[in-house]
């Protein structure tokens, strides 16, 4: 049964149209990037109802406005695109389970499955890297894909209270309080990897501190800066 059905908006409601133009927008960034392949995805969650809405079967550079679909915590289909992602697990139980997180991505990002496999950890070494624990984020260590609620339960318990989990020879989940905050961690965590990889050649990186990432967060503000960046990219301004 799905819980608060009746708050759904129609998919095709005004009401969801700057929410799925930004989704889309979203998903065109993580590839612009290079951050996503053919593979990957970003949910929005519904505003004050259990349901999201993902991209279709579909490679995230390539969706489109009627390659959406809304779906319920369950699964169940609420409109657009028939096919949801295979792994729709991903984003229907993190969703349920932290009511503070309105976006989730999940990439295969080839620098969080790098950091995956290793005994090292990806720590953050540069500001970007402050909403990360000083020890990195865990490793969900379950093999194959999220297509079940079970195993999207097991990837949500391993995320905890974190903004990332990294998947063990898979990639990554990324949530956040707004799509705009999720893109900028989410392009964020593979520069890191990509730094910590740089790094991690030449010695024992210095890398910040918990009480160090702690002067960065004291100031908590979320400038658009990045994402108009990452906008103004994709239309051209390379
Ligand atoms: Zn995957």
């Amino acid at each position: 049964m799905s819980a608060n059905r009746a708050n759904v908006p129609a998919f095709d409601s005004s009401d969801l149209k700057e929410l799925k133009e930004k989704l889309i927008t979203a998903c065109h960034i993580l590839d612009h990037e290079g951050v996503t392949d053919g593979y990957g995805h970003v949910s929005v969650r519904v505003p004050g109802a259990d349901a999201f809405i993902t991209i279709a079967n579909v490679s995230p550079g390539c969706v489109t406005m009627d390659r959406l679909i809304m779906q319920d915590f369950d699964g169940n289909y609420l409109g657009g695109a028939k096919t949801p992602p295979n792994e729709w697990p991903i984003h229907a139980c993190i969703l349920k389970a932290r009511p503070d997180v309105e976006s989730v991505a999940h990439t295969h990002s080839k620098w969080s499955t790098i950091f995956s496999v290793l005994p090292i950890k990806l720590k953050p070494m540069h500001h970007y890297g402050k909403f990360l624990s000083a020890d990195g984020p865990p490793v969900y260590q379950g093999i194959g894909l999220v297509r079940t609620v079970e195993r999207g339960n097991d990837l949500t318990a391993a995320l905890g209270n974190g903004p990332v989990v990294l998947m063990r020879a898979h990639g990554d989940a990324v949530v956040g309080a707004s799509i705009e905050q999720v893109i900028e961690r989410t392009t964020r965590l593979a520069m890191l990897g990509e730094w910590n990889h740089l790094a991690l050649l030449h010695g024992e990186p210095k890398y910040l501190t918990a009480e160090e990432l702690e002067v960065y967060n004291a100031d908590q503000r979320f400038p658009m800066r990045g994402w108009e960046y990452y906008v103004s990219r994709l239309n051209g301004r390379k």
